[in-house]
C-alpha cells in the first residue's frame, strides 16, 4: 500500500484483526492528507502559502507535530529543520528531477530556513510562517508521527502483537507470535538488497536515514536528500543512520538529524538521550555503535 509516497506495511497477529488494519489505514490517508506539503489544500500546504501573512488554522496533530519538530530542532542545533522546503525544492527532491542547484539561489533559499521563524499556537490552534517564500517540509518526521498514530489506533482496537512499518519507519506492538523479539534487518547502504545484520528487539521504534533513497547522481557523485541546513547541501559523513527509540517520530526526526551532525557529533548525542541508540555506517562501511545498539545487533541471523 503506499502512503506518503513510500511503502505501509502492518503486521499484525492476532484473531480479528481486519477492523483494525482497516482503520489503521484509514487513519494513514487522513494524516497524509494533512502533511503532504504538495497536495493541494492540505494544511502543510495551506501553511506554506500563508507564509509571510496570516497564520492558519490547522488540526491539533499538525500543532503537535510542528511543536515536536521544533523541539527536536533546538535539541539538535538546526540540524533537524522542517523550513528546509525552499531548498529541497531547489534540489528537485520530491519532484523526481534531481539537479545541482546555482549557488546564489542555494544561498538566497538558505535566508528562509529557520525554524525559530515558525509561530505554533496550540490554544487557537493555529501555525504560520514569518516570512514569505518559507515552506514547510515535513518529510523528515511525518512518517513517523504517522506510524505512531496507526501504532495507537492498532493498540486501542485491542491488536496486542504487530508491526507498523512505513518506508523503514517502524513501530513494534507487544512481541511477534511464540518469539519474545523481534528481527528487524538494517541494510547495507552501498547494496540494499543486502542485510548489514538484524536488531533484536523487544518494543520501541526504529528508523533509518540512508544516502540511498533518494538521490541521483552527477559525475560519479551522490547527492542526495537528506541536507544539512546550514549549507543546503547533502550531509556527507555518513552512509546511513538507524536509530532506536521509544517512538516512531523520535527515531524519524533523530535518524535525520543524527545523520547532519555526522558520526562524531551525532554519536555523542546518542549516547546524551536516555533511551536513543543508534548505528552509523560510514560511506567506507565501516560501522559505529552506541553501547545499547551493539547489545541489540547481530551480523548474522539467528
Ligand atoms: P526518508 O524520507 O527516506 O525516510 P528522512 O526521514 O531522513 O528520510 O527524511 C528526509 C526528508 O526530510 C528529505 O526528503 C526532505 O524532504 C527532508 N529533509 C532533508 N534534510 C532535512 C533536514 N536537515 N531537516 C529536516 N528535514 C529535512
Ligand atoms: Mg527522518
Amino acid at each position: 500500500m503506499l502512503v506518503m509516497d513510500t511503502i505501509l506495511r502492518v503486521v499484525a497477529y492476532g484473531r480479528d484483526v481486519e477492523a483494525a488494519l482497516e482503520a489503521a489505514l484509514t487513519e494513514a490517508r487522513r494524516l497524509e492528507a494533512l502533511w503532504d506539503r504538495h497536495r493541494q489544500g492540505s494544511e502543510i500546504w495551506r501553511v506554506n502559502r500563508s507564509a509571510g501573512s496570516e497564520p492558519v488554522s490547522v488540526s491539533p496533530e499538525t500543532v503537535a507535530l510542528l511543536q515536536a519538530a521544533l523541539q527536536f530542532a533546538e535539541l539538535t542545533g538546526g540540524a533537524l529543520d522542517v523550513t528546509i522546503g525552499p531548498v529541497v525544492d531547489l534540489w528537485g527532491f520530491g519532484s523526481g528531477e534531481g539537479r545541482i542547484p546555482p549557488g546564489q539561489l542555494l544561498r538566497e533559499a538558505l535566508h528562509l530556513v529557520d525554524y525559530r521563524k515558525v509561530r505554533t499556537d496550540a490554544e487557537r490552534g493555529t501555525v504560520g510562517l514569518a516570512e514569505e517564500g518559507m515552506s514547510l517540509d515535513l518529510g523528515a518526521v511525518a512518517k513517523g508521527a504517522a506510524v505512531d498514530a496507526l501504532w495507537s489506533v492498532l493498540k486501542e482496537a485491542g491488536v496486542r502483537s504487530a508491526l507498523v512499518d512505513l518506508g523503514g519507519n517502524i513501530r513494534l506492538l507487544g512481541s511477534p507470535p511464540g518469539r519474545p523479539e523481534w528481527l528487524i534487518g538494517v541494510q547495507d547502504p552501498r547494496d540494499p538488497s543486502r542485510l548489514l545484520g538484524y536488531l533484536r528487539l523487544a518494543g520501541g521504534a526504529v528508523a533509518t536515514s540512508g544516502d540511498y533513497q533518494r538521490y541521483f547522481m552527477v559525475g560519479g557523485r551522490r547527492y542526495h536528500h537528506i541536507l544539512d541546513p546550514r549549507t543546503g547541501w547533502p550531509a556527507a559523513e555518513v552512509a546511513s543512520v538507524t536509530v532506536w527509540a521509544p517512538t516512531a517520530l523520535q527515531a524519524d526526526a533523530l535518524s535525520t538529524a543524527l545523520f547532519v551532525l555526522g558520526p562524531e557529533r551525532g554519536y555523542e548525542m546518542a549516547c546524551s538521550l536516555p533511551g536513543v541508540e543508534a548505528l552509523f555506517v560510514l560511506p567506507g562501511g565501516q560501522v559505529k555503535l552506541t553501547p545499547g545498539m551493539q547489545s541489540v545487533f547481530r551480523v548474522n541471523p539467528p
